[in-house]
């Protein structure tokens, strides 16, 4: 539950940003046509395009979809990867939830003197299969994706146990 809360207070904070942008662009749209125009083409001759071509995409995309265009070309919001926070709140609760039940089981079925090792093997062993998987299907390479997710899973892993300590919750 903190993991997907958190994560749609992250992407409704961002979903906010880009409602707010979209407002700001639609209101330049409708007071400044003119200049929007030509903010376009800048943006266009920026990209490598000629004089001519630039003015000539900016005044099509105008009159195709004035604002898409100055979403897509100026801010960098598209309709693909806008941000979805109930989307992205539910698969974080999901994700977590698989991913915590292993280490939970083990805690329950495994026996109590081997805990203080199995779970966090476990667990890391399980972080470096999923982070080798994730960066295949990315078409990365598998190797780092394993390490990466190793080193700051067992990272995190070492900072809790020593707030633990530090505390005295480990007893
Ligand atoms: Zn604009």
């Amino acid at each position: 539950m903190s993991m997907a809360a958190g994560e749609y207070v992250s992407v409704k904070s961002q979903e906010d940003t880009e409602r707010a942008d979209l407002k700001m662009e639609s209101d330049a749209l409708a007071n400044n046509r003119t200049g929007e125009e030509e903010e376009l083409a800048a943006i266009y001759r920026e990209r490598g395009l000629d004089e001519g071509l630039a003015k000539e995409v900016a005044s099509q995309l105008m009159v195709h979809d004035a604002l898409g265009a100055h979403a897509r070309d100026e801010i960098g919001i598209t309709a693909e990867l806008g941000a979805r926070p109930i989307q992205a709140a539910v698969w974080s609760a999901v994700a977590f939830s698989l991913g915590a039940a292993v280490p939970v089981a083990t805690a329950t079925l495994a026996p109590t003197a081997a805990l203080l090792w199995l779970v966090p093997l476990l667990a890391i062993g399980l972080l470096g299969a999923l982070g080798a998987i994730a960066a295949a299907v990315g078409g990365a390479s598998p190797m780092r994706g394993a390490v990466r997710v190793c080193f700051w899973g067992s990272f995190a892993m070492v900072l809790t146990a020593l707030v633990g300590r530090l505390f005295g919750v480990a007893g």
